[in-house]
């Protein structure tokens, strides 16, 4: 196709084992989905009405590229998250249906600039800001369901410059992968490439220049990088 301007690359993610690679179309998050998160940020929690939130497919930073620092911050918080991608989508899945369109895991960091989702959050302020910026998605290369399903024992661990920061397993998370799919799919028609964040367990705080992570999930998927 002709275009007026060159068009912008492909977002896509590696997968483990494998040259071809997973390409995304969106990413979405649901936050407060661990107890104990929610109560180290003061939130309530109704897991009958869930709260997404969305960052742009290009936030993405794969193949352990550095995460540069990013602007207009002095707080910039990490969330060890497991990653969820799907290879088919729909509308309105039941948990059943929707437990059947995720392609594969990974696990990954929804950066949060935590001031200016303070801020937002006094003013009522959309989260884009806090949530979306460049660089905000770090993420692993992607385990497909057919070598690895995640279960409730499975844990998920950030350390950082080798001090575990934060560590749970998944059996703490609200709603389990079917039903955040299943809420998710009642407010957009979910679609192969699309990527899901699936919330973070307590332990959040301050990333600094020169820091490095290691995420885990389970003994099989890892993220690794620092922040230059
Ligand atoms: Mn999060």
């Amino acid at each position: 196709m002709p275009t007026v301007i060159p068009s912008p690359a492909q977002p896509s993610i590696p997968v483990v084992g494998r040259t071809e690679r997973f390409p995304v179309r969106r990413v979405f998050c649901i936050g407060r989905n661990y107890a104990d998160h929610a109560k180290e940020m003061g939130a309530t929690v109704d897991t009958s009405n869930p709260m997404f939130f969305t960052k742009p497919a290009d936030a993405i930073v794969t193949d352990g590229a550095d995460v540069p620092y990013p602007s207009v911050t002095n707080d910039l918080h990490h969330e060890v998250e497991m990653v969820v991608a799907l290879g088919g989508g729909g509308s309105d899945l039941t948990p059943e249906q929707a437990s059947r369109i995720v392609w594969g895991y990974g696990v990954g960091l929804d950066l949060t600039r935590r001031d200016l989702q303070a801020e937002a959050k006094k003013k009522g302020s959309p989260w884009d800001v806090a949530k979306a910026f460049d660089h905000s998605a770090p993420v692993s290369a992607l385990v497909p369901a057919t070598d690895f399903v995640p279960d409730a024992a499975t844990r998920i661990e950030l350390r950082i410059n080798d001090e575990i920061r934060q560590s749970a397993t998944l059996s703490d998370m609200l709603l389990d992968v079917p039903a955040i799919l299943s809420a998710l799919s009642k407010l957009f028609e979910l679609k192969a490439g699309d990527i899901v964040y699936t919330g973070t367990p307590a332990g959040v705080a301050a990333l600094h220049r020169g820091d490095r992570f290691v995420a885990t999930l389970g003994d099989t998927v890892t993220l690794e990088g620092r922040v230059s």
